[in-house]
């Protein structure tokens, strides 16, 4: 993911204590999608909100199935999954009228991913000048939307048929 996006809430996240199981596995066994942050279930993905979001709208899309890899993944779960990121694409887009958006997958560790061994595609909004903005407003806190208002925004439009 992009480093330097200027995200201080990303702070608490870096320095909260990292849970040992994994919280996407967790979530895709998990009725509570108010608490888990999913806003769409799949047949073989899920859409879940990132807890500590870069910009607002940052959704992950993950298998239900603990992969760590693209190519521990069956192919009719990266089928999904890839159509499922052009809808949070078109989404996102509908939402949050973005400029743009960053795509991305951070493979172990030391690649950056935060949870190791259950890969998840980040989509994260952008809007032209948005880094700039953030830095000349550096050291003030950006308060991102509440996660319980990005869900009821987003989790309508992923139940729609169409976007
Ligand atoms: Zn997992």
């Amino acid at each position: 993911m992009p480093d330097v996006l200027f995200a201080p809430w990303r702070y608490e996240y870096l320095v909260s204590e990292k849970p040992q199981t994994c919280i996407f596995c967790e979530a895709a066994a998990s009725g509570d999608e108010e608490e888990t942050l999913v806003v769409f279930r799949g047949e073989k993905v899920f859409v879940i909100l990132n807890r500590y979001p870069y910009t607002n709208g940052h959704v992950m899309v993950a298998p239900y199935s603990h992969d760590a890899w693209l190519s521990d993944s069956r192919e009719e779960t990266l089928h999904e999954l890839i159509a499922t990121v052009a809808r949070a694409e078109k989404i996102l887009v509908a939402a949050y009228h973005t400029d743009g958006l960053n795509v991305g997958i951070n493979f172990g560790s030391a690649a950056g991913a935060g949870v190791a061994g259950h890969y998840h595609v980040h989509v994260v909004p952008r809007w032209n000048g948005d880094t700039n903005f953030m830095t000349v407003t550096a050291g003030m806190r950006v308060v991102p939307e509440e996660l319980s208002a990005t869900r009821r925004r987003l989790k309508p439009l992923f139940s729609l048929e169409k976007v």
